[in-house]
């Protein structure tokens, strides 16, 4: 399951692809009339130790993910949690939710009413404002978990019930190997789908984060509107 990709990987690697990944964003949101500035960059830590994350903090990177609670539990007491905000990218099963929400400032894959409901619980009983992330099975790809897009805007709704819940907005992952114009179309589509559910829940005004494109597809997902690309492979191999 792990992948391990290069623990070894010193600081100037990271800055030098940080400062290309960066440049990248940058091309990529002027090109689809998108503000730089306003793009996030994660490092996805699944596929290395404490120590390159380490080192990945010291080149300039602020937000992590990881989509495992047991991986999350053992690096974060070596990393300096205060420096740094945590999100929760993986498919969390309930009975791992009470560890997860003590430890994360956002869980992105929030993907069913029942997660929702235990994360409310979870969330409540810490006395704690938990924000999340709808995710969206956009390619409606029955290996992936996640809210249907034509659900998505009534299970929004449907948050408001949970007092101790903040919707900040949505997240994707792409179906494996899906073709360049197949991409687009599901990168525009969720933009479609980000945009019309902050219209709807205007009053609350947090829905801020758009969280799509990983390695192989991020520089498409920024021209089409991502303010939170999620990157492992092009950081740490
Ligand atoms: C692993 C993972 C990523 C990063 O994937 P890369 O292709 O290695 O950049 C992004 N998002 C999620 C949810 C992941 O599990």
């Amino acid at each position: 399951m792990v992948k391990c990709l290069n623990n070894e990987i010193t600081e100037d690697t990271l800055l030098q692809r940080i400062g290309i990944i960066r440049e990248n964003i940058r091309t990529a949101a002027l090109s689809g009339g998108f503000d730089p500035q306003k793009v996030r960059l994660m490092a996805v830590t699944k596929y290395v130790g404490a120590e390159a994350v380490l080192r990945a903090v010291q080149a300039g990177i602020t937000l992590i993910g990881e989509n495992r609670e047991q991986a999350l539990s053992q690096k974060l007491p070596l990393l300096p949690r205060e420096q740094l905000q945590v999100h929760f990218i993986g498919h969390l099963q309930r009975n791992k939710a009470a560890r997860v929400v003590r430890m994360v400032d956002m869980v992105e894959s929030l993907d069913s009413p029942a997660l929702a409901a235990e994360l409310e619980k979870q969330a409540a009983a810490l006395e704690k404002t938990l924000p999340v992330l709808i995710e969206v099975n956009i390619g409606k790809d029955s290996n992936k978990s996640g809210i249907a897009p034509e659900t998505a805007a009534g299970f929004a709704e449907s948050l408001q019930a949970f007092p101790h819940l903040q919707l900040r907005g949505l997240m994707t992952i792409l179906p494996l190997g899906a073709a360049q114009i197949e991409t687009e179309r599901y990168f525009s589509q969720m933009h479609a789908l980000y945009v019309d559910i902050q219209e709807k829940n205007r009053d609350n005004g947090n829905i801020d984060c758009l969280s799509m494109g990983m390695s192989g597809d991020y520089k498409l997902a920024v021209k089409y509107g991502a303010n939170l690309v999620r990157l492992g492979t092009v950081l740490f191999s």
